[in-house]
C-alpha cells in the first residue's frame, strides 16, 4: 500500500485533515512511493499558532543555549547521514554521494548558526553626548516561514531555519511536495536537538498553503527558493501584506572558455557543473560560451564525456541520476526537441536512454547542443535538466555582453588563464555570484547566497550575514542616567554644540 506521509507540527507528526493528497515518486524506479497531506488554511493555521506560541520563551532563550541546539543537531544529522541521504534521494533521485553532499553543504550552515552569540553582538558608543551612550541590538522578528523547491530538500531549508531559529525566531517551513520526508525528518531532529516543540514545524502542502503563509498577518517574514515566476509572484504578495521577503528564482548560467583557458579542467568542470544532479542545480552551468577559437576544440572534448555519462538508479552512485518526475522529464525532453526545431545542432542526444530492469525511472541521458544562439528559446529560458548549450563568442566583449543581457543573473564563470580578462569580468559582470576558473561558485556558509535581476527578489542574501540581518531587527537605545540631565524642558532639535 502507499505509504501516506504527515504533517510535523508541534513536535509531532500529524496526520493530513485536508481530504487532499499528492503523490510522491522514486525517480529511480518511477514507482509511486508515498502520498503527501496537501493542508487546508486550518491546518497552515495550526502549525502558525503553534510557532506563534513557542516564540516568547524561545527568543528569551539566551543565543549559547540557542547555539547548543544546533551543535546537537549537527551532530544527529552527521550521525544519520547515510539514512537521510537514501531517503532524500528515494523522493529527488540524486546519486548517493551528492545526496550527501547536498546535507553536507546544508550542515555548514548550521555550523555558522552555532556562532551565533558572536554573530548577534551588537555595537555600543560610549558619551555620544554629555553622559548619553548609545547601543544597537538585534531582536528576532517573531514567526518566518520557509518556502522551499524541490531539488535541495535538505540544503535550502537548513539555509533558512538554522539561521533564523538560532536568531531567536520560530519557523514554519512548507518544503516541496515532490520530497517532503526529508525536510520532516529534519523537524524531528530538531526536536531531538532540543528544540522546544514549536520552533520548527514543517507543514506540507501546495500552493493553497504557499498562499495562506503569505497573507497571514502573523508571520512576520517570508524566505522563498523556487522558479522565477512563483518568486515574483511570493514577493509581492507577501510584500503587500506587510512582510520582509526575499525570493530567489531560476537561472541560466553561463560559462566563458578563454581561448587561453587550460581546457581539459574547462571541460571536466563544464561536465560537473552542467550534467551533476542531472542538471537540477539553479548553479548548474547550462550555457558554455566558447569565446574566439575556443568552439570547436571545446565541442570536440565535450561530446565523448557526455556520451560516457554513467546514468543510473540513485543507489548504484553514478554520475547523475533520474529527473524528479516524468512530468519534468518530458519537459525537458521537450525542450531538446524544441533546440532541433529552432536549428541548433544537437551533437549528444540523451532522449532515448533506457535503463535494463528501470524501465519505469525517470532517466533520460545527457544531451549537448552547439551552434546555439541568442535569440533561441533553448538559451532564453531555464530547461533544469542535463541539456548543456554551446554558444560561439568571437570576443570576450561580446561574450559578458550576452551573459549581461540574459534576463537571469544567479551565477557564471570565466576559465581563462589572463588575470586582466578574469578580473574585468568579476568586477564588471551583472550576476550576483561569479567564478573564476571555479565553474559552481556556491558561496560558502560564512558568505551569503543570492543572484541579480530575475534571480533573486527582496533585499536580503541567504544565509551569511546577510542571513543574519534578514532575520533580525535592529533596535538602537539611547540612554543617560538623572545626574547628566540638565534642569527645564528642551523644545528644539537637540544639536551636538
Ligand atoms: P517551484 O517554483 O515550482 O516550487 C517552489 C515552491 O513553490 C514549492 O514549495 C511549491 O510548492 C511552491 N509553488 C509552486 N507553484 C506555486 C504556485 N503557483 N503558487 C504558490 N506556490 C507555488 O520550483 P521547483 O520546481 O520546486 O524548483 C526548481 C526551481 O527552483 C528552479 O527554477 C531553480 O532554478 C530554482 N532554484 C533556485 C535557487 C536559488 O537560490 N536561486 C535554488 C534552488 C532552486
Amino acid at each position: 500500500m502507499t505509504e501516506q506521509l504527515k504533517h510535523f507540527i508541534g513536535g509531532q507528526y500529524v496526520a493530513g485533515k485536508s481530504g487532499r493528497f499528492g503523490p510522491v515518486y522514486n525517480p529511480s524506479t518511477g514507482e509511486h512511493k508515498a502520498d503527501v497531506p496537501l493542508a487546508s488554511e486550518a491546518e497552515v493555521g495550526d502549525a502558525v499558532a503553534n510557532s506563534l506560541a513557542a516564540f516568547p520563551e524561545w527568543a528569551a532563550t539566551s543565543p549559547i543555549t540557542r547555539a547548543r541546539v544546533m551543535f546537537k543537531f549537527k551532530q544527529l544529522v552527521e550521525d544519520n547521514i547515510d539514512e537521510l541521504a537514501a531517503l532524500l534521494a528515494s523522493e529527488h533521485g540524486k546519486v548517493h554521494s551528492d545526496a550527501k553532499g547536498s546535507i553536507i553543504r546544508g550542515l555548514e550552515v548550521v555550523e555558522f548558526a552555532c556562532g551565533i552569540p558572536h554573530l548577534l553582538k551588537g555595537e555600543f558608543s560610549d558619551n555620544v553626548s554629555s553622559g548619553i551612550d548609545m547601543y544597537s541590538m538585534r531582536k528576532p522578528l517573531g514567526v518566518v516561514a520557509g518556502i522551499t523547491p524541490f531539488n535541495f530538500p535538505a540544503m535550502v531549508p537548513m539555509w533558512m531555519f538554522a539561521v533564523a531559529i538560532a536568531c531567536g525566531n520560530t519557523f514554519v517551513l512548507k518544503p516541496s511536495e515532490k520530497d517532503p520526508s526529508l525536510p520532516m525528518k529534519l523537524g524531528e531532529l530538531m526536536v531531538k536537538a532540543g528544540a522546544p516543540k514549536g520552533v520548527l514545524n514543517v507543514v506540507n502542502g501546495d500552493k493553497l498553503a504557499v498562499d495562506t503563509i503569505l497573507d497571514d498577518p502573523r508571520i512576520k517574514a517570508v524566505s522563498f527558493v523556487g522558479s522565477t515566476p512563483i518568486a515574483k509572484y511570493v514577493y509581492s504578495r507577501a510584500a503587500a501584506a506587510g512582510k520582509r521577503v526575499q525570493a530567489m528564482g531560476g537561472a541560466k548560467n553561463h560559462m566563458l572558455v578563454m581561448p587561453d583557458a587550460d581546457m581539459d579542467k574547462a571541460v571536466d568542470a563544464l561536465i560537473g557543473a552542467g550534467y551533476g544532479s542531472a542538471g537540477e542545480r539553479c548553479m548548474a552551468i547550462s550555457v558554455a560560451v566558447a569565446v574566439g577559437d575556443a568552439g570547436d576544440e571545446l565541442v570536440e572534448r565535450l561530446a565523448p564525456k557526455v556520451r560516457g555519462l554513467k546514468v543510473g538508479p540513485s543507489a548504484a552512485d553514478g554520475d547523475m541520476g533520474p529527473l524528479v518526475t516524468k512530468e519534468h522529464l518530458e519537459k525537458v525532453k521537450g525542450y531538446v526537441d524544441l533546440g532541433i526545431q529552432e536549428g541548433a545542432d544537437l551533437v549528444v542526444d540523451g532522449r532515448d536512454l533506457s535503463l535494463q530492469g528501470y524501465e519505469s525511472g525517470f532517466y533520460m541521458g545527457g544531451c549537448l547542443f552547439d551552434n546555439v544562439k541568442t535569440d533561441m528559446r533553448i538559451y532564453k529560458e531555464e530547461i533544469f535538466g542535463p541539456v548543456l548549450s554551446v554558444v560561439r563568442a568571437p570576443t570576450f566583449n561580446e561574450a559578458i555582453e550576452m551573459v549581461d543581457k540574459h534576463e537571469f543573473g544567479n551565477g557564471t564563470s570565466i576559465f581563462t588563464r589572463n588575470g586582466d580578462v578574469a578580473r574585468a569580468f568579476s568586477n564588471n559582470v551583472e550576476v550576483g555570484m561569479v567564478g573564476v576558473n571555479v565553474p559552481i561558485p556556491v558561496p560558502l556558509a560564512f558568505h551569503s547566497f543570492g543572484g541579480w535581476k530575475n534571480s533573486a527578489f527582496g533585499d536580503h542574501n541567504q544565509h551569511g550575514p546577510e542571513g543574519v540581518r534578514f532575520y533580525t531587527k535592529v533596535k538602537t537605545v539611547t540612554s543617560r542616567w538623572p545626574d547628566s540631565i540638565k534642569a527645564g524642558a528642551e523644545f528644539i532639535m537637540p544639536t551636538h554644540k
